[in-house]
């Protein structure tokens, strides 16, 4: 389904024989709004500085801007003084984490997206149940280090059909599999069908792992690739779901496909020949970045950009029950 979000009236020849489309839904999840109002919330109630444990959310931008209102991003807790306030990151952290905070008196505020703790939860119930767990992800991913830390006697890593091979479980009877939240769907699948071929008892997850954004940013991006000469994907390096969007449009048949962070950061010789433009981006990127894309295009001649629709999103999650509980005790809500 496509919307036009406003043509120019009347188009140069040059302009006529380009198009930008840009895919929806893209830019903010759920699970990224919440951690980013999460941030903003704790250094409006209890000031400056608030810690971050890791990346918030993994986009340079969205870091700085909090940095420069007074949020400090750390690697480790150790680097927290005692007794502060410290917001871990959406990606979620391992109870060892949890267990260091208490050790060392620091408040807590656990902006885990909701969508990785519920793999948390099946890592625990597949682990309470003795299963060998393939964690299917990538390697020092904190996403994927939160959720092995849950049973790391029980939990490997596969990151890929090559890895198959070398997995040891105990009882081949008994292997369930779990994934990173932002994973190409397709490449995964194609990875649980190779563990499902050494272990035909092979134990899915109870809902998809892969979540409801990052399955929407794919099927946007590839809805509109296979039409495009070249494909901009506005993203950080860092951010898992970005990359796969970059991967997805090329395999999807794109032309080409470039992430960067910002306008600032495209190749104008990328554009040569090109006609059709198309843009999207991760689910850590705030729109105003896709907003200056648009208009680095609109300055190189080519025209308003049409919206193509497939799918609607509307999830909202609460915040942190200890920042409501807070907020309300404040009269902030
Ligand atoms: S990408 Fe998915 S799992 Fe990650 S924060 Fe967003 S909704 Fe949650």
């Amino acid at each position: 389904m496509s919307t036009d979000i406003g043509m120019p009236p009347v188009l140069s020849p040059e302009e006529a024989d380009k198009a930008v489309l840009l895919a929806a839904p893209r830019g903010y999840c759920a699970g990224v709004d919440r951690a980013v109002i999460t941030v903003e919330k704790a250094l409006d109630l209890y000031g400056a500085p608030v810690y971050v444990r890791k990346q918030i959310v993994h986009n340079k931008h969205v870091v700085a801007d909090l940095e420069s209102r007074g949020a400090i991003f750390v690697e480790e807790l150790d680097e927290v003084p005692e007794g502060q306030t410290v917001v871990f990151s959406a990606h979620g952290v391992s109870p060892e984490v949890h267990r260091q905070a208490e050790e060392r008196s620091l408040k807590t505020i656990d902006a885990t997206c909701p969508l990785v703790t519920k793999v948390h939860h099946e890592a625990k119930r597949f682990a309470g149940e003795d299963y060998d767990i393939l964690l299917i992800g990538h390697a020092g991913h904190e996403e994927v280090e939160g959720t092995a830390g849950e049973a790391p006697e029980h939990i490997q890593l596969v990151q890929g059909p090559a890895d198959v091979a070398g997995i040891v479980v105990r009882d081949p009877q008994r292997v369930a599999w779990l994934s990173q939240t932002t994973l190409s769907v397709d490449e995964t699948l194609e990875t649980v069908a190779a563990i499902r071929e050494r272990f035909p008892d092979l134990l899915d997850p109870p809902s998809d792992d892969i979540c409801y954004a990052t399955q929407n940013r794919q099927l946007a991006v590839k809805e509109i690739a296979q039409d495009s000469d070249l494909v901009i994907v506005v993203g950080s390096g860092n951010s898992s779901n970005s990359v796969r969007l970059v991967e997805v449009a090329l395999e999807a048949g794109a032309r080409s496909s470039y992430r960067v962070d910002d306008a600032s950061e495209i190749d104008e010789a990328w554009l040569e020949g090109v006609r059709t433009v198309s843009v999207t981006s991760g689910a850590s990127v705030p729109e105003e970045l896709v907003r200056g894309v648009l208009a680095f295009l609109s300055e190189r001649g080519y025209p308003d950009a049409r919206a193509v629709h497939s799918a609607e999103e509307s999830l909202i999650f609460a915040l942190p029950p200890e920042l409501r509980r807070d907020l309300k005790a404040a009269g902030r809500v």
